[in-house]
């Protein structure tokens, strides 16, 4: 067995019936093989789900060398579709030619990062189902109006279709975490690209958390902002009443008004 190591955020799921669960939530095109990146294999509970799948071209990513020499000694059909490394230093980019989808019960101490390195690929991530922290998995699918509606909620809901599946119980991983967990998937929308220039997209969305109590013409105003901006009605609210088109429709003003000062 695998000795569980906390700084690699490692909580093995027990429950065979929840990994299938996991595994099944996984909705690929039928009739065609998809390829799926499975992030932090561990002892192989979703991963020996996923390989029976025949629709499926699997590669798992996995930190730990102790969880890597059990996987190749345990899952000989894992052979060759082992990565060995640190997810968030790999160029996925690379791991297949076209699109794929991510699976994984995440390290919740980088569940964050992880998604920065989604968005980065969104023109090949397809889907991502994965487990993590409830509190973030609520934030992240959390619409605008909500209190925990947050900066991975917008960037994310930008490109993605985001549904809160289930929750999971800390009892049925060695070792419990502290906090509840759940099951999320996101589908990739049709959207291609942004209508505004994205890093600064990023940057007010960004900005505009920051200072969540204010309103974003308080939060906001260090940008120095055009004067066309400013007095726009939506600078009266708070960034969580502010759905993705809204801060959309406010970096493509920023852009404008920067434009005719
Ligand atoms: N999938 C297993 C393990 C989940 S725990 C299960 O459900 O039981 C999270 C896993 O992610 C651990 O195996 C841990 O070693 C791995 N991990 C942690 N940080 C990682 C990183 N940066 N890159 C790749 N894997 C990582």
């Amino acid at each position: 067995m695998v000795r569980p190591k906390k700084f690699l955020g490692q909580h093995f799921l027990n429950d065979t019936n929840i990994a299938r669960k996991i595994v099944d939530a996984l909705e690929l095109p039928t009739g065609i093989i998809s390829s799926v990146l499975e992030i932090g294999p561990g002892t192989g509970v979703l991963t020996r789900g996923l390989l029976e799948r025949k629709d499926i071209d699997l590669k798992v990513i996995e930190i730990d060398f102790e969880s890597v020499a059990y996987l190749k000694k345990e899952l000989k059909g894992l052979s060759g579709k082992i990565i060995e490394g640190d997810f968030l230093e790999k160029d996925i980019s690379s791991f297949w030619p076209g699109p794929f989808n991510i699976i994984g019960n995440f390290p919740y101490n980088i569940s964050s990062q992880i998604f920065f390195r989604v968005l980065d690929n969104r023109n090949q991530v397809d889907q991502v189902v994965c487990m993590l922290q409830k509190e973030v998995a609520d934030r992240i699918a959390s619409k605008h109006g909500n209190k925990v509606y947050g900066i991975l909620s917008v960037l994310l809901q930008a490109f993605y279709d985001i549904e809160n599946l289930f929750k999971v119980s800390p009892g049925v991983f060695n070792p419990p975490p502290k906090v509840m967990s759940a099951v999320i998937r996101l589908k990739r929308n049709s959207r291609k690209k942004l209508d505004c220039d994205e890093q600064l997209f990023q940057h007010v969305v960004k900005q505009a958390f920051q200072k969540r109590r204010k309103t974003l013409r308080n939060a906001l105003k260090h940008l120095n902002l055009p004067g066309s901006v400013v007095v726009l009605d939506l600078m009266d609210k708070r960034p969580e009443q502010l759905s993705v088109e809204d801060f959309i429709f406010l970096t493509r003003s920023i852009q404008q008004g920067e434009t005719v000062r």
